[in-house]
């Protein structure tokens, strides 16, 4: 797929990612190169106040090159990432591919699609198979933040994507973003001494932490899981912006109760109707890095979810590696969750059928976006 390690005399740093990222226009501002300088204790970055790495001291730069390899917009570890993951073509390696659904009627009441993401961590969780989990609450509309849970309380108060109604569009500024910058907080993680510990992101922050933990570098070796979420875009737009987003899709910002994206965005207003958007309605508020980005089903993640191909109130799950089995498995013996499937042999085979067949066809259509974005620009 990509190119493989560059050799020392190669290395590159923070000075190549500002020409080969920044200066393109597609630095997601997840974090990851200030994450591990500052974790390596480098110092070298700082977050910017719009959330852009920047250098802080770039005398103190070593040239470890570490910051470079690990940005999700940098392909330089691709080979040996795919070989350590067992990668395959199209949507890279899964044991088990199911329709599921929370089993607890207050995960239910506040889940985005079948509960199954904060149902997997509380088993995890109460089971002490992990300390705690990186997820995010909500602090607004289209606004999220990133949080350490360690108890189910706080996975609760972390799941689902409704707006609470004490949010005002007013309250967060002029600028509104979906995106949330929790590899930031793997960095915190080592300071709490936490060593086991499940990570919730979409495929960019997935592909970042893997390729740390293939470089063995602090802070990813605290990470024991890592469930990863379909996604197509993440959002990023200001007053002016949102007026146009109001006109795009026809529905005030105000009156929105709860957004989900599946084969579209799905808008649920206030008054219980629900309006779905297509992509390319809301394209002018992706964010630019997204339309660089050729990942949708996370392909690197113990546990992938989504909506996409399961039927409303479930949670279509890719069960990818051994560690995301063992969860998967325990959490449904233990009665946490429970499959769907339709009734009948051939029914139940159609279905998976049809599911797999959505997924990849919004992987292609997600790689092939990535692939003419980046040749417009060479
Ligand atoms: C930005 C984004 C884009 C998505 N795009 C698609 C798509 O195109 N197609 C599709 O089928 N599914 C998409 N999804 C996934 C889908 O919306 C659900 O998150 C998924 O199906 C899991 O549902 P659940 O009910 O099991 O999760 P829940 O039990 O509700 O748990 C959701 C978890 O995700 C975390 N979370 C929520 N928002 C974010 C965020 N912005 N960044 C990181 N973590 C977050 C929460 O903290 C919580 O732990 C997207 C999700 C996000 C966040
Ligand atoms: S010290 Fe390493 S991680 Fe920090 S800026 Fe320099 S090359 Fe990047
Ligand atoms: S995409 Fe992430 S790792 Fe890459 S330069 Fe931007 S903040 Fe750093
Ligand atoms: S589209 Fe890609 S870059 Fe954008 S938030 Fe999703 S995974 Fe990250």
């Amino acid at each position: 797929m990509g190119k493989s390690t560059p050799t020392l005399d190669e290395v590159k740093t923070f000075r190549d990612l500002i020409v080969e990222v920044q200066d393109r226009g597609i630095c997601g501002r997840c974090g990851g190169c200030v994450s591990f300088c500052s974790a390596g204790e480098f110092d070298a970055l700082e977050t910017g106040e719009d959330g852009s790495p920047r250098f802080a001291d770039e005398e103190k730069c070593v040239k470890c090159g570490i910051c470079y390899l690990i940005c999700p917009q940098i392909k330089a570890l691709n080979n040996e990432l795919d070989e350590k993951m067992g990668w395959k073509a199209p949507i890279g390696p899964y044991r088990k591919l199911v329709s599921a659904r929370t089993t607890s009627p207050k995960i239910m009441d506040v889940c985005t699609d079948g509960g199954v993401v904060t149902s997997l961590l509380t088993y995890a969780l109460e089971k002490k198979l992990i300390q705690g989990a990186i997820v995010s609450r909500r602090v607004g509309p289209f606004a999220r933040q990133p949080m350490v849970a360690t108890k189910p309380e706080d996975l609760l108060e972390a799941a689902g994507s409704h707006f609470e109604e004490t949010f005002h569009l007013d309250e967060i500024g002029k600028q509104y973003t979906s995106f949330v910058p929790s590899i930031r907080d793997i960095k915190r993680l080592g300071e709490q001494n936490f060593d086991r510990i499940a990570l919730v992101g979409t495929p960019c922050q997935i592909y970042t932490f893997r390729k740390m933990q293939l470089l063995r570098v602090v802070p990813s070796d605290t990470i024991a899981l890592t469930i990863g979420l379909f996604c197509m875009e993440n959002f990023s737009f200001d007053e002016k912006a949102r007026k146009k987003l109001e006109r795009n899709i026809g529905v005030r910002l105000k009156s929105i109760r709860k957004l989900n994206i599946k084969d579209n965005v799905i808008v649920t207003q206030e008054n219980g109707e629900v309006v779905h958007v297509p992509f390319e309605a809301v394209d002018d508020v992706a964010r630019p890095a997204c339309f660089a980005c050729s990942d949708f089903a996370c392909d690197y993640a113990d546990i992938s979810c989504g909506g996409l191909g399961s039927p409303d109130g479930y949670t279509t799950t890719i069960v990818r590696t051994g560690v995301g089995e063992k969860i998967y498995n325990g959490a449904r013996q233990e009665k946490y969750i429970r499959e769907w499937s339709p009734r009948g042999k051939d029914q139940s085979r159609l279905h998976k059928t049809q599911m797999m067949a959505k997924i990849v066809s919004f992987a292609l259509r997600k790689k092939k976006r990535a692939k003419r974005t980046l040749g417009e620009q060479r």
